[in-house]
């Protein structure tokens, strides 16, 4: 079992398996001089066996999830092995994706037990979605979405809350929520190296409550797990649900149980980690990497990565320059 110094157990591993994205959304795409976070050589990336059995060293050591994230995962030619090879563990599987190919890689969904698909949107105005993403693929990723519903995956869609970019679709996500079992994800922006957050672009979770509030008087609140990093509402009556991931604001540390690899072998503790372990050289020198997942784990901080307690300035504190999508979200 994989316990941190506070005795929190760890048992949810995201794996990212590129740095690389389609798309160039405005709150994560870093700055150039943060660039050196994304290495994208295929030689420093794990390949697909490498990654079946690095997973399969933490599933041994009680991990029950994984979570497929990136960059962009389904970019990679090879993500249908990957799932294929992730699903054969008896653990729940995942994926976090901008949707863009989901179409191109649907049989390899089925036919894992893969079930809950995690898709990022951020709008549904598709020239607000092209002005986010610098793709102009509403109409795709929406239809990708349509087609997770209509095969019943459990889809969560994630939606950065930005103020003054999207934060008036806010509603419009909820009004969705009433004839589609949808479970929409308010994020936070979260500050990270490079990524232009700015205090004022910040959409808080109190804010964005009031705003449902304001269109929906009749919003229940519904129960979070200890490990949630969401807080779950529901407007009566409606299918779907909404959540907020107030990291900012309101940060979720004490049940976290996550880890994260990232695409070349990276383990992380925390998202804003300062520091991470090596485990794919040691991996690819036959060296057993269990002593070096047990050293990272016990050096997890209690909150947001050992950063200042006011988090409001990460971007200022977090000393390496892995941007988000060289960690993998
Ligand atoms: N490419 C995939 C996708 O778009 O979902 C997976 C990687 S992406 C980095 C994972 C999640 O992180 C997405 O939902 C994205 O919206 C979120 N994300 C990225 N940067 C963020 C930021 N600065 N603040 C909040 N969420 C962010």
């Amino acid at each position: 079992m994989l316990k941190d110094s506070f005795g929190r157990v760890h048992d949810y591993l995201r794996i990212s398996l590129t740095d690389r994205c389609n798309y160039q959304c405005l709150y994560c795409l870093p700055e150039p001089e943060f660039k050196s976070g994304c290495h994208s050589s295929s030689h420093d990336s794990m390949s697909a066996d490498e990654i079946e059995s690095i997973a399969a060293v933490f599933v041994q050591q009680g991990v029950k999830k994984i979570r497929i994230t990136g960059g962009e995962p389904l970019v990679r030619k090879d993500a249908g092995d990957i799932i294929d090879r992730l699903g054969k563990f008896d653990i729940k599987l995942a994926i976090t994706t901008n949707g863009s190919r989901i179409n191109a890689f649907i049989d390899a969904f089925q036919r894992s037990k893969l079930r809950s698909v995690n898709v990022s949107l951020d709008s549904l105005n598709p020239a607000t979605f092209k002005q986010l993403t610098n793709k102009d693929d509403f109409k795709k990723v929406y239809s990708n979405i349509e087609l997770l519903l209509s095969l019943n995956y459990h889809v969560k869609i994630n939606m950065v809350v930005m103020n003054g970019y999207n934060d008036h679709e806010i509603g419009d996500f909820v009004a969705w929520t009433r004839n589609f079992p949808v479970h929409i994800r308010f994020i936070e922006f979260m500050s990270f190296p490079g990524n232009h957050w700015r205090p004022e672009k910040l959409f808080t979770y109190k804010e964005i409550l009031n705003a449902i509030e304001a269109r929906y008087p009749l919003v229940n609140k519904l129960e979070d797990h200890p490990n949630d990093t969401t807080k779950k509402y529901q407007v009566k009556g409606h299918q779907g649900t909404f959540a907020v991931i107030s990291t900012m604001s309101e940060p979720f540390c004490s049940g976290c149980n996550r880890l994260r690899l990232t695409s070349d072998g990276k383990m992380r503790n925390c998202l804003f980690a300062k520091s991470e372990m090596d485990l794919l050289t040691p991996f690819r020198k036959g060296k057993d990497i269990v002593p070096l997942i047990q050293d990272c784990l016990a050096g997890k901080h209690f909150k947001l990565g050992g950063n200042a307690d006011s988090n409001w300035g990460l971007a200022e504190t977090v000393s390496d320059k892995r941007s988000m999508m060289g960690i993998g979200g």
